[in-house]
């Protein structure tokens, strides 16, 4: 799995079981990898985890990293047990012998190290140096370490400078990627949970992603792990950087002239369709006046308009159906839809569903009219008092 160098933003996420059970971490692993995650890293802390990495890597979908903090005999365990990188903290593991030693063994091995740099631990020295954990304490430290990987030779590197403080971590990877040339490893450290955590590792992350920084990235969430998979492959792929593997669910916010509870019906089509990794764009609007032409965009959707839903693919209304069974024929048309491709399903229309959804919206138009809103009632109103009034600054 390349990681920098021109080849696509990675994903990783990092196992919560212990790394010694190993049909557990496998079983958390292979979740992980299903919900978007192209690399896994493990904690490697004792004799029973380097053990377990052993039992572990062969049978693993996506290349496991593992996770070294205090402890040199773990980080030489882990190659032993042929992990595919490891990450180092240089804050924990300090004495230069041992960083050569672990760089020298990595080399020989031709596994990389991320040399992985956080702001709660940082090293004591740079701490005191800078007045605290600074963009450049956290560059320096990770400069200090690739001069140790330097002398023996080691080169495949990776770098991240966490903290948990955006501003803090968006300053310390701008400077990083003025510093280095080395791939970057994107984070906002202890996020905390959903939704915060979701959206200062977004905050942090897209920012830097947008600017050209980064190549591989990681939400450290406190959740379920595949939450933090699920939410590295969707940001990457709502900004274009990674091809569309899973479903994106659209909706329209809802207004005065929704048919429908959006919120409960776009729910409904997200649990029946989310796990199923289907490569479309879905959308759920909530009227049949708008809708359609609105979401025109999306590959399949599904409007609400007098008791029933009009499903339409491309913005081309193909099917009419009651409103209890939207979610259903949303599912089915989904499915359809990925297997026999566009031009196959809009020539498999229903014959009538184009003229019946246009007698649909008529009557909606007829009997709630063109301003559900009653946006032009209030402007007219509006128009009224300042005409009645006159200039009321005057
Ligand atoms: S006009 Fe229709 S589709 Fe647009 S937000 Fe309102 S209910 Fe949704």
């Amino acid at each position: 799995m390349a990681v920098g160098g021109g080849a696509p933003v990675t994903v990783q996420s990092m196992t919560t079981t212990k790394t010694a059970d190993v049909d557990g971490t496998l079983s958390q692993i292979y979740a992980l990898a299903a919900a978007g995650a192209d690399l896994v890293r493990c904690t490697c802390n004792e004799e029973a985890a380097a053990e377990g990495l052993a039992r572990i890597i062969p049978r693993s979908p996506v290349p496991i990293i593992a996770d070294i903090h205090f402890h040199v005999e773990m980080a030489l365990a882990a190659l032993e047990a042929g992990v595919q990188g490891l990450r180092l903290n240089p804050g924990n593991l300090r004495k230069p012998h041992e960083i050569k030693l672990v760089a020298a063994e990595a080399k020989d091995r031709g596994v990389p190290i991320r040399i992985g740099v956080n702001a709660g631990s940082l090293h004591p020295d740079l701490y005191k140096k800078y007045g605290g954990a600074t963009p450049e304490a956290l560059v320096e430290s990770a400069r200090n370490e690739l001069a140790y990987f330097a002398e023996v030779g080691f080169e495949d590197v990776k770098i991240s400078v966490k903290a948990s403080s955006v501003p803090l971590m968006i300053e310390s990877y701008r400077l990083a990627s003025e510093t280095f040339d080395h791939p970057l490893h994107l984070g906002v450290t202890e996020a905390g949970p959903p939704p915060a955590g979701l959206l200062k590792g977004t905050a942090g992350i897209a920012t830097l992603l947008a600017e050209g920084i980064g190549d591989t990235i990681r939400y450290s969430l406190t959740a379920d792990p595949v939450e933090e998979a699920r939410a590295g492959r969707q940001l990457l792929e709502s900004l274009g950087l990674r091809e569309r593997k899973g479903l994106d669910l659209i909706a329209c916010p809802s207004c005065g002239r929704s048919e429908i509870d959006v919120i409960a019906v776009a729910q409904a089509a997200q649990d029946a369709l989310g796990d199923r990794n289907l490569p479309i764009q879905v959308a759920v609007m909530g009227c049949v006046v708008n809708g359609p032409g609105e979401a025109r965009e999306a590959d399949l959707g599904i409007a609400a308009g007098r008791k029933r839903g009009h499903l339409f693919i491309k913005g081309k209304i193909v099917r009419v159906v009651p409103e209890d069974e939207m979610v259903e024929a949303l599912v089915a048309e989904a499915e359809r839809l990925v297997a026999e491709g566009v031009e196959a399903r809009l020539a498999a229309a229903d014959a009538g569903a184009e003229a019946e959804a246009e007698a649909d919206r008529r009557e909606l138009l007829d009997s709630k009219g063109a301003d559900a809103n009653a946006s032009e009632t209030k402007v007219e109103l509006i128009r009224k008092r300042f005409g009645d009034e006159g200039d009321p600054a005057g």
